[in-house]
């Protein structure tokens, strides 16, 4: 699986939960299988990521110390490039299209429930949300190249029709 955000969500989601076990029986998987997406053995469905950044979230939210809790002085905001890919798939500002993003606060830690900003335009998207639509956006390409798979073949099929066609005439 690689450093991706699938492997690294999973990672945060079975240090929060404790177990392996305990985290299989949440998302409605056999122990092994979610043993297979740990150490790089087997795809994680896009389903079950969206649902551990979803259960990370709301750990975050209750735990004291996340990012809306201290008023005053107005923080500032960290100085990193930060990057969300799925393989070959990064996330983008949904505003410009930009790949590259900070924290809000550089004073606190990456969490889901942390506030991005985009480091070209600005605009502030928070990280588990980000995480959720490049999800989202590997279904869609999926989808797509499942399309364009079963058009190729469909055509490779209809020249084979046509080659055979020929012979026999
Ligand atoms: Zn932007």
């Amino acid at each position: 699986m690689g450093d991706n955000v699938f492997a690294r969500t999973l990672a945060r989601a079975l240090e929060l939960e404790g177990s392996a076990q305990s985290l299989a029986s949440l998302l409605r998987v056999p122990e092994g299988t979610l043993l297979r997406w740990c150490d790089g053995r087997a795809d994680m469905p896009v389903r079950a990521f969206t649902t551990l950044v979803g259960y990370v979230s709301a750990k975050e939210a209750r735990d004291p110390a996340s990012d809306s809790q201290s008023e005053g002085h107005a923080p500032a905001a960290s100085h990193e490039a930060l990057e969300f890919n799925i393989g070959t798939l990064v996330a983008r500002c949904e505003h410009c299209g930009h790949t590259q993003f900070r924290r809000s606060r550089a004073d606190l830690p990456l969490k889901m429930t942390s506030r991005l900003l985009c480091r070209a335009c600005g605009t502030a998207v928070v990280h588990g949300d980000l995480l959720v639509a490049l999800g989202n956006q590997l279904i869609a390409k999926k989808r797509v190249e499942a399309l364009e798979r079963n058009r190729r073949q469909a055509a490779m099929r209809a020249a084979r029709r046509v080659k055979r066609r020929d012979e026999v005439t």
